[in-house]
């Protein structure tokens, strides 16, 4: 039975990735200092796959601790590194904050990785790394386009330095994948986004104002050059996005990688509009959305989603849940969370 080491696996995406990864039998560790998720997900992971995984509680900024637990864990198969701060607007305000965190830290995990023999590393990117693209769908070949902000840099020095890592000798194969915009909750409602304070993003803000932790849901602009003049994303429901990179770790291991570097976009190929997934909401759940539209939000792109082509042909992929299935699912764990 393969190990995998998951870094940041109490997050978001981590902990539905260890829900999928043991659910496939792997065996899985991992590392997170606990900056911004929970402790009891581990419970709720256990209750979720009946198998506890490995836990240890450090910050993968601390190069000695990396090491040291590199080795201690002597027989990691391969790593997934979601480990890293991810708020656009606090990034804005703290930069150095983020390349501190979130470029040290992977390159602690290279180094730990190398000392220990471990090979294969599958990395969280970001769609923010394409910016406004030219041209719609997104490929993996679209023109990486200088970044909004400094979480946006780190996601694309990220790739580079794996990127540069590999290009210098080390006997590494990596695999970057691009999400989209990840939303929605496991079907058992016990693990889902928890954003620390007010959320950012588009859909906890919805459960959570519906929940009645917030007030009114603010629609930044519905003057862009869309059909509805909102903007538009690719939402991908986040099981889907995790049983991906159960699929890039396998195709890692059993040596199916055809380059050293290999990157994917991760999306579902359909573009949604704010007010798409407020009406899919309302009609998913039964629930009504109180918003009214605002100025735009600095920083905001008009539309993106994905071509998923290469994920679907290389990977045999596909993202297989609706929105209307990641907004119920989302609404779910809210109210399981909240106990309503
Ligand atoms: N959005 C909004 N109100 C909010 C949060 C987000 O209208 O309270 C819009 C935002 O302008 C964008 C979309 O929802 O068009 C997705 O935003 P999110 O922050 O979730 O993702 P990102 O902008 O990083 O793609």
């Amino acid at each position: 039975m393969s190990k995998i080491l998951v870094s940041g696996g109490t997050g978001y995406i981590g902990s539905h990735t260890v829900v999928e990864l043991q659910n496939a039998g792997f065996e899985v560790a991992i590392i997170d200092s606990l900056a911004n998720s929970q402790i009891d997900v581990i419970d709720h992971i256990e209750q979720i796959t009946g198998k506890r995984p490995e836990f240890y509680q450090f910050d993968l900024k601390e190069r000695h601790d990396t090491r040291a637990v590199l080795k201690e864990l002597d027989n990691i198969d391969a790593v997934i590194h979601f480990a890293a701060y991810k708020s656009v607007g606090e990034s804005v305000a703290n930069p150095f904050k983020y390349y501190r965190n979130n470029l040290q830290s992977l390159m602690n995990m290279i180094d730990g990785m190398n000392r220990n023999h471990v090979r294969h590393m599958v990395l969280s990117s970001s769609c923010t790394v394409y910016g406004q693209p030219d041209v719609l769908p997104v490929t993996e070949q679209s023109p990486v386009k200088p970044a909004d902000s400094p979480y946006g840099s780190t996601k694309q020095i990220s790739e580079q330095i794996i990127q540069d890592a590999i290009r210098s000798g080390l006997d590494m194969n990596a695999i970057a994948l691009r999400y989209f915009n990840p939303i929605g909750a496991h079907e058992s409602a016990k693990i889902g986004e928890l954003p620390v304070g007010e959320p950012n993003n588009l859909v906890p803000y919805i459960t959570q104002s519906v929940a009645g932790v917030r007030g009114q849901l603010k629609v930044f602009g519905n003057d862009y050059n869309t059909p509805d003049g909102t903007p538009i994303r690719d939402y991908i429901h986040v099981v889907d996005l995790a049983k991906a990179h159960v699929v890039a770790i396998k195709r890692l291991l059993e040596g199916k990688n055809k380059a050293n570097y290999e990157v994917f976009n991760l999306g579902t190929g359909t573009g949604n509009s704010v007010l798409e997934v407020i009406k899919t909401f309302e009609s998913a759940t039964g629930q009504n959305v109180n918003y009214a539209v605002t100025d735009r939000r600095a920083g905001d792109i008009e539309k993106v989603w994905a071509d998923t082509t290469l994920a679907n042909t290389e990977l045999g992929w596909k993202a297989e849940k609706s929105l209307a299935d990641a907004l119920r699912s989302a609404w779910n764990w809210e109210k399981n969370y909240r106990n309503i």
